[in-house]
C-alpha cells in the first residue's frame, strides 16, 4: 500500500542548493518510493547557533511503500552518502539534514521517530514550502498545512532562483 510521505531538506554547506536539488533526485530513486513534488528552494538564516552559513529547504511529497521507519533509515543512508558526520552539535552546520515531516495519517512517538516532525509546526522553512506544494494537506493532529503555514512569518525566506 503506498502511502503519501512528506520530506524536509535542508544544507547549509558544500554548495547546499546542489545538496538539496541532488537530493530531490534521489529521493525518487529510493526503492519502492516515486517522487510526486518537489517545492521551490528557499534560503534562510540557520536555526539554533547563528555562527553557521545560511540554510537552503525545500520539501518533497514522495509515494512510497516503505514503512517509515525504513523510510528513516533511507533518508539517513542518503545523508550519509552526502557527508554527514553525527558527532556535530545540535542543529549545527550539514550538508544534508532530511527530515520525515509526514506520513500519511500516521502518528508514530517512538525513541528514533516521531512523526509528524516535533519542529513542523513551528518552522516556517518547513510551512511555506509543504504549503506551496500540499495546501490542503492534513498534518495529522494539527491542522492543513496552509493553516499552520498562515501562522508563521515567511519574512525570512528567499526563494532561489
Ligand atoms: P531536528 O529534528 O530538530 O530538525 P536535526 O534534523 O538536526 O534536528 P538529526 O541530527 O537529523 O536532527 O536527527 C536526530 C535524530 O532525530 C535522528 O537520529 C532520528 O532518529 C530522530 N528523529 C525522530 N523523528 C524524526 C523524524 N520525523 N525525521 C527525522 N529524524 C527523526
Ligand atoms: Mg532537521
Ligand atoms: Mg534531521
Amino acid at each position: 500500500m503506498a502511502v503519501q510521505a512528506f520530506i524536509g531538506i535542508g544544507s547549509n554547506l558544500a554548495d547546499p542548493v546542489a545538496q538539496v536539488r541532488r537530493a530531490i533526485d534521489r529521493l525518487d530513486q529510493l526503492p519502492e518510493t516515486s517522487r510526486r513534488a518537489a517545492s521551490r528552494l528557499y534560503r534562510n538564516p540557520p536555526m539554533g547557533p547563528a555562527d553557521q552559513p545560511d540554510y537552503v529547504n525545500a520539501v518533497a511529497e514522495l509515494e512510497t511503500a516503505l514503512p517509515p521507519q525504513a523510510l528513516l533509515a533511507a533518508l539517513q543512508g542518503l545523508e550519509a552518502d552526502a557527508g554527514r558526520d553525527r558527532d556535530g552539535r545540535r542543529w549545527g552546520a550539514r550538508p544534508l539534514d532530511l527530515d520525515l515531516l509526514v506520513y500519511g495519517d500516521r502518528e508514530i512517538d517512538e525513541a528514533a521517530l516521531t512523526v509528524p516532525h516535533p519542529g513542523l509546526a513551528s518552522r516556517a522553512f518547513v510551512l511555506h514550502p509543504l504549503a506551496e506544494i500540499a495546501p490542503a494537506l492534513s498534518v495529522p493532529g494539527l491542522g492543513t498545512a496552509a493553516g499552520l503555514a498562515a501562522r508563521v512569518s515567511a519574512d525570512d525566506l528567499v526563494a532561489v532562483e
